[in-house]
């Protein structure tokens, strides 16, 4: 190991061996994490533009990890795509999200003013060619006794580029069973806008590159046209609007004043416990 041979592993990059020693060791604990119950959701509410109340929330799932502490999704899904492992995981996000809205209904009780909570949970690409997608999700809503209009799955716009009938045909069952469809991170892919007409999707959401785009003052007028015409186009097509990453007030006005329906980011808050959305949504329908 000492000759020329051994001289090409100090060129390696330390930093990237790392990297990956620790996608190994986490792509290996994955199976035991979910065992182990070290997921956990945290939830993001999504706020009526117009009246400013909280209408539902978005699951995001997190990883306690024993030794690393809390991973976001961003180190861990991409593992569990590869491995398969976001299949089981994913129905455990949909589970206990569907359960969580069934109990803040319940909390809820006599709060009137309050319809019932929605909840929006992300789907991944390998979630919606497994075959047991709408099965799982029809036996969750059922065993919460919770109603499919109060759940919307969250598909991103380059899962569903080039998407043939096979791959949408789960979606349109369970869009006619009255689960809403959102079209994720709308506008970083390529999907031709006329293609939106064959998705069986209700809502739009809006990319947070937009939302960014809206932060200097004044903002960029030619993508403050493109926001115009895709929520123009989106309300001609009966699609709503949601605007993600909204950081400030000033962005919140300026797309409310481009005709967007919803809107979720920090400006409103972070993501948090279930007790936390909880509470804005109960001190916003009791004022
Ligand atoms: P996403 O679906 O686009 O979720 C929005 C992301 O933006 C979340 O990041 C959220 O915490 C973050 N965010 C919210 N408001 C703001 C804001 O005002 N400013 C900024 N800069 N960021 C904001 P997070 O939680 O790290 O999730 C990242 C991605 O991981 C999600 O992107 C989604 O694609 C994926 N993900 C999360 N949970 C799940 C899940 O249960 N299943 C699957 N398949 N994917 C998930
Ligand atoms: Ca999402
Ligand atoms: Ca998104
Ligand atoms: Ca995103």
């Amino acid at each position: 190991a000492k000759s020329a041979g051994g001289n090409r592993f100090e060129l390696a990059d330390p930093e990237a061996d790392a990297r990956a020693i620790t996608r190994h060791g986490l792509t290996t604990a994955l199976p035991t994490a979910l065992e182990r119950g070290e997921f956990f959701i945290e939830y993001q509410p999504l706020v009526h533009l117009g009246d400013g109340s909280v209408r539902g929330a978005e699951a995001l799932v997190r990883w306690l990890h024993p030794q690393h502490g809390v991973l976001g999704p961003d180190r861990f899904i991409p593992l569990a795509e590869h491995t398969g492992l976001i299949v089981p995981l994913g129905r455990w996000v949909l589970e206990e999200s569907v359960r969580q809205a069934r109990e803040w209904r319940e909390l809820h009780g006599g709060a009137e003013a309050l319809g019932p909570l929605r909840i929006n949970v992300n789907l991944s690409p390998c979630q919606l060619t497994h075959p047991g997608l709408v099965q799982d999700t029809v036996d969750i809503l059922e065993r919460a006794g919770v109603e499919p209009h109060a759940l919307c799955l969250e598909v991103t716009e380059s899962a569903l580029i080039g998407a043939d009938d096979d791959l949408l045909k789960p979606l349109r069952r369970l869009a006619e069973m009255g689960v809403d469809i959102a079209l994720d991170d709308f506008g970083t892919g390529y999907s031709n806008l006329a293609n939106l007409r064959r998705l069986p999707v209700s809502i739009l959401k809006l990319d947070r590159s937009f939302t960014q785009s809206m932060q200097q003052f004044p903002a960029d007028p030619v993508d403050l046209k493109i926001v115009e015409g895709i929520v123009s186009l989106a309300h001609s097509l009966d699609l709503a609007v949601t605007v993600e990453g909204v950081e400030t007030g000033a962005q919140a006005e300026q797309l409310r004043t481009l005709g967007c329906d919803t809107a979720q980011g920090w400006y409103y808050a972070r993501p948090g416990p279930p007790e936390r959305l909880h509470e804005l949504a109960l001190v916003d329908a009791t004022g």
